[in-house]
């Protein structure tokens, strides 16, 4: 057989010259790759596969979104969850082993999940915590009037929400009433495909001169985020009040009450939108509630298929993160020290020997970088959609005020796990200096002597009725999270 001599034409002879040198770099490119700190996309360091677990792990984040949009909901479900994967409810008198699996209940609105390690508590426990409950609209203690032949709802609002966010948009109602008996009914109407659903009304365009006069924060004032609930008088008798005794009639015959057991209710009006793909690639989730569910997820997740560690896991979703977590169902409470003094007490050690030893990943949200308004981030220390898990070593505001500050040398570790673990981290900053500022737990447990750093997802519209995240983030902070907990 004959050798073919094969001819490049000219031109292709000037790419592939130039393909070479491309690959070439120079001097100053490599010492840049090895000098510069220069996060990137995650979908950069990651396998096709590895793109593909993140999508899949999202299917089960958004049926959790879907299904849990209170903290009640959200304790509900995991407790299911993990009496389904073997735990069970911690008996400070029980003797425990490595691989033992259980949980602690807080009044039905937070979770302790704990999974006991082959070492010493002595040794401390890698806790991660984060919240369940979401910014929303609260239901007054006497919430049912008539106005104008209109039944509404009083509201006051729970967290920090742009007001003009909350008008206008399809609400569903969420919670729980206790009778005078004592006996309670759930209610969750506005979710299922034909229930009604509510909404807290606002100006027309036409007649709102005043109204858009007025500065954004002002525009919608707290007490007129009334609720639309009914709009039918009670059979044809005439009286006052015949849209208000039609309503009450209806939600006796559904729940059984009268209007005095709103005194004994939580009721809690949410977005009744339902989680969704966000983008044409559906690389993003859009849903209400992800700040801070979408790292309460990933930590369930990841404490759940932590199945025999080193160290104790102790994961922890928390109520009243919204409001500065405060109440007996908040992170600033005993609940958190109180159970690991109990787990310590089943070795013969003392909680705050425990504690001191013990690490902490503060799982919560930070901003990321939005295009649409930059200025209020130092683009050099925000995070970014879809570079992975935020690590924020402090938050707080003017001067670091009221803050956890990240030690160093904790810092270090968990840049070296994440590294060695091939989980895709980023740096950030709540927002610019003296921009404004805000809060996680971290202070509350590091106040117990923990070392501990906020870990976290970032959001774009964070506390708005519908928030983004980035699906390869979500997947993220389930990776980091298990290398923490199983380290
Ligand atoms: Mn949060
Ligand atoms: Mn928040």
């Amino acid at each position: 057989m004959e050798r073919r001599q094969i001819l490049y034409p000219f031109s292709t002879i000037i790419i592939l010259k130039r393909m070479i040198n491309m690959s070439e770099k120079t001097q100053a490119e490599i010492l840049k790759e090895e000098l510069f700190y220069s996060p990137e996309h995650a979908a950069y360091a990651c396998e096709d596969e590895e793109i593909a677990k993140a999508d899949a792990f999202c299917e089960g984040y958004k049926q959790f979104l879907n299904a849990c949009k209170t903290e009640r909901e959200a304790a509900a479900f995991v407790k299911e969850l993990a009496e389904k994967n073997g735990y069970v409810p911690f008996d400070p008198k029980a003797s425990y082993k490595a691989g033992d699996k259980v949980y602690s209940d807080i009044r039905s609105k937070a979770l302790i999940l704990c999974t006991f390690g082959s070492e010493s508590l002595e040794k401390g426990a890698k806790i991660v915590a984060s919240h369940i409950d979401s910014p929303r609209l609260d239901l007054k203690p006497n919430p049912l009037y008539e106005d104008a032949e209109l039944a509404l709802f009083k509201t006051h609002y729970y967290g920090g929400i742009k007001k003009y966010q909350w008008t206008a948009i399809p609400l569903a109602l969420h919670g729980i009433i206790y009778r005078r008996d004592g006996s309670s009914v759930k209610v969750c109407l506005g979710e299922d495909e034909g229930d009604p659903q509510f909404v807290v009304t606002d100006l027309l365009p036409h007649l709102d001169k005043k109204q858009a006069n007025r500065p954004m924060s002002e525009a919608i004032e707290g007490e007129n985020l009334n609720i639309l609930v009914g709009s039918r008088p009670f059979a044809k008798d005439k009286g006052s009040e015949m849209v208000k005794l039609n309503i009450m009639k209806l939600l006796n015959e559904k729940y059984g009450i009268i209007e005095a057991d709103f005194l004994s209710a939580e009721l809690e009006a949410v977005p009744a939108f339902k989680a969704s793909d966000i983008g044409f690639d559906r690389s993003m989730v859009g849903s209400y509630g992800h700040d801070d569910r979408v790292c309460a997820y990933p930590s369930v997740m990841a404490e759940i298929d932590t199945v025999m560690p080193k160290y104790t896991s102790v994961t922890v979703i928390t109520d009243k993160e919204e409001t500065g977590s405060d109440g007996n169902t908040g992170l600033h409470s005993a609940f958190l020290k109180h159970f690991i003094a109990d787990i310590a007490k089943t070795q013969g050690l003392c909680g705050r020997d425990v504690l001191r030893a013990s690490e902490c990943l503060s799982a919560d949200v930070n901003a990321g970088f939005d295009p649409t308004y930059p200025s209020v981030h130092d683009k050099l220390n925000a995070a970014f959609i879809n570079r992975g898990i935020v690590v924020t070593k402090y938050t707080g505001s003017r001067g670091k005020s009221s803050t956890n500050d990240a030690n160093a040398e904790f810092m270090a570790k968990i840049r070296t796990l994440f590294d060695n673990s091939k989980v895709a981290w980023q740096i950030g900053e709540l927002g610019k200096v003296d921009e404004g500022g805000g809060g996680t737990v971290a202070k509350y447990v590091a106040n117990l002597g923990v070392e501990v750093v906020d870990v976290g997802v970032p959001v774009l519209s964070m506390h708005a009725p519908f928030e983004v995240v980035a699906k390869l983030d979500v997947y993220m902070a389930y990776k980091g999270f298990k290398a923490f907990l199983e380290q």
